[in-house]
Order: C-alpha cells, then sequence, then structure tokens
C-alpha cells in the first residue's frame, strides 16, 4: 500500500505526490452515491493553487515557502489525511508554517514538546512523555500557574491533540454578524447555484459521485 510521504519533501516528486494525494482525500470525503458538494469541489480549488512549483525543491507556486505550504498542511491537518506523524515530525512542520499558536521558543524533543505562548499571557502547553508506558502528560499554563492537566494516551492521540490547536474560529462561525453583512452577498447565492447545477451534471463530476471513502451513517 501507498503510504502518504511526512514533510518536508525536499523534491518536487514527493511534494506533487502529496499534494496530489490531499486533493484526492479531499474529493473522496464523502459516501459513494453522494453527489460532488459545492464546498468541497471548492476547496479543492482553492487547494489546487497550494500546489509545487514547476522545477523548484517543492515549494509551493502560490505562496513559495516549502511544500506543504501553511494553507495545504492546514487542510491535510484538518480533514485527517493519513500521513504517518509522530508528535516530533508533526510539531517540526507546525512550527516551520506558523500554524502554532505563538511560534516562539518550542522545545521539540523525542519525549518532550513546549509550545504556545512564551510569555503564558495566552497558554502555554509542556507535553512530556512516560517512555515506560508511552502515555503524556500534558500540562497548560497561564500568567505563570499550571491550568490543566490531562494523560494523553500515546503518540497518536497526542498528534490529534496539536492538530487541534491549529484549528482557529475563522469568521463567521461563533461570530455576530452585523445587520446588512448577509443581505449584501445573498443576491450572488442565486448565481451561484444556478451555476454549480450546471458544473455538477457535467460527465467529469457526475461520473465522481461513484466514488467516496466515508462509511454510511448509522
Ligand atoms: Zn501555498
Amino acid at each position: 500500500m501507498d503510504v502518504v510521504p511526512v514533510p518536508p519533501f525536499g523534491d518536487f516528486a514527493t511534494a506533487k505526490r502529496f499534494h496530489h494525494l490531499l486533493l484526492l482525500h479531499i474529493a473522496r470525503l464523502k459516501q459513494r452515491g453522494d453527489p460532488v458538494g459545492l464546498h468541497q469541489f471548492l476547496l479543492g480549488q482553492a487547494i489546487g493553487l497550494h500546489g509545487p512549483g514547476s522545477g523548484g525543491q517543492g515549494e509551493c507556486a502560490e505562496c513559495r515557502q516549502p511544500g506543504p505550504c501553511r494553507t495545504a498542511l492546514l487542510i491535510a491537518l484538518l480533514t485527517r489525511l493519513p500521513v504517518p506523524w509522530t508528535p516530533g515530525s508533526l510539531a517540526t512542520v507546525l512550527t516551520a508554517t506558523r500554524l502554532w499558536p505563538g511560534s516562539e521558543r518550542e522545545v521539540i524533543e523525542k519525549d518532550r514538546l513546549e509550545w504556545g505562548d512564551p510569555v503564558q499571557a495566552d497558554p502555554r502547553y509542556r507535553a512530556e512523555r512516560t517512555p515506560q508506558t508511552g502515555r503524556w502528560t500534558v500540562r497548560t499554563y497561564e500568567r505563570g500557574a499550571l491550568r490543566d492537566s490531562r494523560h494523553v494516551e500515546g503518540d497518536a492521540q497526542l498528534c490529534d491533540l496539536l492538530i487541534s490547536h491549529a484549528l482557529a474560529i475563522v469568521f463567521p462561525y461563533g461570530w455576530k454578524i452585523d445587520s446588512g453583512l448577509a443581505e449584501a452577498v445573498d443576491a450572488g447565492a442565486g448565481h451561484a447555484q444556478s451555476w454549480w447545477s450546471a458544473q455538477a451534471h457535467l460527465p467529469y463530476l457526475g461520473a465522481w459521485s461513484q466514488q467516496g471513502a466515508w462509511e454510511a451513517g448509522p
């Protein structure tokens, strides 16, 4: 079985393979038989721009960062592209792409990670692994005081926790929406609907309805 490569890549071919696997993964995040979703399709369009530019070492064609760039990595993490991360390799790439909060003075060692705000105005996190059990203890500090301490079972669970720290609360979810804003954009919604209904019926998208990796719900 093919395995998704772990960044950093350092060459064009590996960066291209990662990018194709990410686009394929996004396209397969639906049940077989379901039509391609508009937002899924648009996400593919956006991430399509953030692939490796030709002739380089795998740098993003859009933002010129080493691949995967911040944008592509965020989507790879949130969609749980099955990269065989270790806490160390994940922490390294989160730091390199500035996806961790307060990306300064991180500590990345085999059994110890530290990230977050170094002056603790916002949370600072320390994770330590017990070599005998493989369990991690994650402590949260704020304003000089220990705010939380929890146990995490193993490396995979710690990786999930690290990924959760890359998630931002992006407008408009959870935000207050000023009056008139929705009306300002709703005029485009009808046009989008007509365009998408025509697009979704084109053979190259219609045929993709037979693809999908999600299990049917209960
Ligand atoms: Zn990019």
